[in-house]
């Protein structure tokens, strides 16, 4: 059984925990990074196998490190790429692994194979408990376990191994060869990137079934394009108001173009989205975000031709409209559809059901041991729309009790903390912090 110390345990090999402890680690702190999912150094995002799974933001957009623009996209290119194009998403898991084998080569990070199911504080600092019976002494505690799994689907109660509550997980990739074998029809619930994703893997794998995707409005992310910029100044947008907010953004889009209006905001969107009030918020995240997704974060066009040439083949059909009800009959999912405007359910026959909603919207449901511990012991809380955790302005997850939150379950304060671009601006800047707390105590 193992019982250790360390300055800093970062809990969550993705991203955000695999830069954090490579920015410590040039820092001279060291860190464990614990993951038990055996993706460290990947993450949810970057752990796929499968080529057609492509970045969806530009190579010359994905470097790991805050200040060093052209850092990723310099590899991209030794490889041939294009700075300007999009890399396939196991190549940035390669280069993320290179960051990680370079920060352990250096004795400054050492990876922690387990899953932690509880934390709590010790002594000033942290014991971190983990699956496999050991646990684990720190000065620091860091979150930074990602999105959580989404909830399941209610209507498919009785849908059993035909319901694909992960579509991360190996059921989901058994399900996808059976569907290639099979032909049978594929249901997704849900239309944005994780339809995208899965629609990818069903075409590779050589699936030519139907397949259908529902959500309630019906929108898929769009395609990435080339426009010209159109930066504006934050003084220039309004702020405090999603109407004025929408407002301008039409009619900006109708004058530089809606790419050019859309991107002109990222610098200030974490501001603007502080400026918001929570009800104002909470108003953002019911009506504008929709709209919002799937212009933001928009596909690599090669992406978008292959889906784009799915629908138009007929082998993809997008419905708006909601799933009313689910039965199993045999082998298949009698599912009973309503259409956005249509008064008349419609029951259609699939092999197979995938929850492609996306991440767990309320955090106070997540079932991960070491946050419903510590929720549950009110050590941290969740932020003021539920949809993450409270931190303060420096990512402080308990101010005074040494824990801090990185990437998504920070999004409540920052909005736009999904992406790397973000993540890896927010990891500089709490390794920062960790370096200054720790930088009068004597090295462990
Ligand atoms: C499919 C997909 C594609 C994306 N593509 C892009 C892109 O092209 N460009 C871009 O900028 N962004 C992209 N993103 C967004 C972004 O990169 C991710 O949101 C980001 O990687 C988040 O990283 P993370 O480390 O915070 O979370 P995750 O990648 O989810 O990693 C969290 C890790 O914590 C582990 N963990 C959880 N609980 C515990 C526990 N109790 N004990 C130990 N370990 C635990 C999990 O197993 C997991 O490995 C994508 C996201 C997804 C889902």
């Amino acid at each position: 059984m193992r019982s250790d110390r360390v300055p800093v345990a970062i809990i969550g090999g993705g991203f955000s925990g695999t830069i954090l402890a490579a920015q410590l680690a040039r820092r001279g702190v060291s860190s464990a990074l614990i993951d038990g999912s055996g993706r460290v150094g990947k993450g949810v995002a970057y752990s796929t196998a499968e080529p057609a799974h492509l970045l969806n933001v530009r190579a010359e957009g994905m470097s790991a490190w805050a200040g060093e623009p052209d850092h990723f996209a310099r590899r991209f290119e030794a490889e041939g790429g294009d700075p300007r194009g999009f890399a396939e998403r196991r190549l940035f898991a390669r280069y993320l692994g290179e960051i990680l084998d370079e920060a352990s080569a250096g004795g400054r990070t050492r990876v922690v194979e387990a899953f932690a199911t509880g934390a709590r504080r010790d002594d000033g600092g942290w014991i971190v408990e983990l699956a496999d019976g050991g646990s684990l002494a720190a000065r620091v505690l860091v979150l930074a376990i990602g999105n959580q799994e989404p909830e399941t689907l209610a209507s498919f109660a009785s849908a059993g191994e035909r319901y694909i509550a992960n579509p991360w997980g190996e059921a989901a990739r058994a399900a996808v060869q059976d569907l290639a074998d099979s032909g049978g029809s594929a249901l997704l619930v849900g239309t944005g990137l994780t339809m995208v994703d899965l629609v990818l893997s069903l075409d590779a794998a050589g699936h030519r079934g139907r397949i259908v995707a529902v959500s309630r409005r019906g929108q898929v992310p769009r395609s990435h394009g080339d426009f010209d910029p159109s930066p504006v100044e934050q003084r220039d947008v309004p702020h405090g108001s999603v109407r004025a907010l929408w407002r301008w953004l039409r009619r900006r889009s109708a004058a530089v173009g809606w790419r050019a209006a859309v991107d002109s905001l990222r610098p200030h969107s974490q501001r603007l989205w502080q400026s918001l009030d929570p009800e104002q918020q909470r108003r953002f995240v019911r009506h504008a975000r929709p709209w919002w997704d799937v212009h933001r974060h928009r596909i690599a066009p090669e992406v978008a031709r292959t889906i784009a040439g799915l629908i138009g083949e007929g082998r993809l059909e997008v419905i708006a409209g909601r799933i009313v009800g689910t039965e199993r009959v045999g082998d298949a999912l009698q599912v009973t559809v309503r259409r956005r405007g249509s008064a008349n359910p419609q029951t259609l026959p699939f092999a197979y059901g995938f929850n492609c909603t996306g991440p767990l919207h309320t955090i106070g449901r997540t079932r991960d041991p070491l946050l419903r511990s510590l929720l549950d012991a009110g050590q941290v809380r969740p932020d003021h729309l539920g949809i993450g955790l409270e931190v303060d302005e420096r990512s402080r997850a308990a101010p005074g009790e040494r824990l801090w939150a990185l990437g998504p379950l920070t999004k409540g304060r920052y909005w736009e903390i999904i992406a790397v671009p973000d993540i890896r601006e927010q990891a500089a800047a709490v390794a920062e912090d960790i370096a200054m707390e720790l930088a009068d105590e004597p090295a462990i």
